[in-house]
């Protein structure tokens, strides 16, 4: 998929005439940070204890939903439990204490880089993820300073995770603007299903073992192998959004 290719099938998909992109609404996990190796250690860790049988790649597929409705479905799918709000909020609890002691989330590489072209480019990046993890969301500004509107989207604000746009729609609520004027920056299949139903242009980036054609059946209108590939592409992507407002 070309650049121009991906903006006209936006365009025509979504019926705008143009794209005059002010603000990048950003996930979190898999893209500030390389954190889904040990989210899914812990959320298997955490499934084994309590007899569920599962694999690490089930939960890079559920990244994007809230914790606590991983936890509902799982133990629904896995024992037959129905598990209460609090309940699920004790078990995500513990998830959060695994993953803390496997060595919580390294900083992704390049994705700086990839922040800077959109901060010099004068777009706003603003945070949306679906996580409550305090340890991460305490660390974004940070671990990238100057970057990041006051304006934020975390599990906390909303009922429902992704793939419901709910968050996106709320990230955009939040900074005033609408979907002809966002990117979306994702590295799940259902986040990118999430930023697609928002109405925003959505990137997906392949930062983890999920391949690139799951993020295009998820609705990504362009997909990276990588943040550094990202940060390469991203000037000319500017330029091209900027073309289809002459
Ligand atoms: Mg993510």
């Amino acid at each position: 998929m070309t650049t121009q290719q991906a903006i006209n099938n936006y365009l025509k998909y979504t019926g705008h005439k143009s794209l005059d992109i002010q603000v990048a609404l950003i996930d979190c996990d898999g893209v500030l940070y390389d954190s889904m190796k040990n989210h899914t250690r812990a959320w298997v860790k955490l499934m084994q204890k309590n007899g569920i049988k599962c694999t690490r790649d089930e939960f890079y597929m559920l990244e994007g939903m809230t914790g606590t409705e991983i936890i509902k479905r799982k133990f629904r799918e896995g024992a037959g439990k129905q598990v209460t709000d609090d309940e699920a909020l004790a078990y995500y609890r513990v998830k959060g204490r695994y993953f803390e002691e496997m060595g919580g989330a390294p900083v992704m590489p390049h994705t700086a880089d990839a922040l800077a072209v959109l901060r010099q480019a004068g777009v706003r990046c603003v945070v949306v993820t679906g996580s409550q993890q305090h340890t991460i969301l305490e660390r974004i500004d940070n671990d990238y300073p100057g970057v990041f509107d006051a304006v934020r989207v975390t599990g906390h604000d909303v009922r429902h995770g992704k793939p419901n746009p709910e968050p996106y729609l709320k990230g955009m609520e939040k900074a005033g603007v609408k979907s002809h004027q966002c990117i979306v920056i994702e590295n799940a299949p259902l986040g990118v299903q999430a930023g697609h139903a928002s109405g925003c242009f959505t990137i997906g980036v392949t930062t983890g073992p999920i391949p690139e054609k799951e993020m295009y059946r998820a609705g990504a209108d362009i997909v990276y192998g990588s943040m550094e590939q990202l940060a390469a592409q991203l000037p000319e992507l500017l330029v091209a959004f900027q073309a289809t407002q002459s």
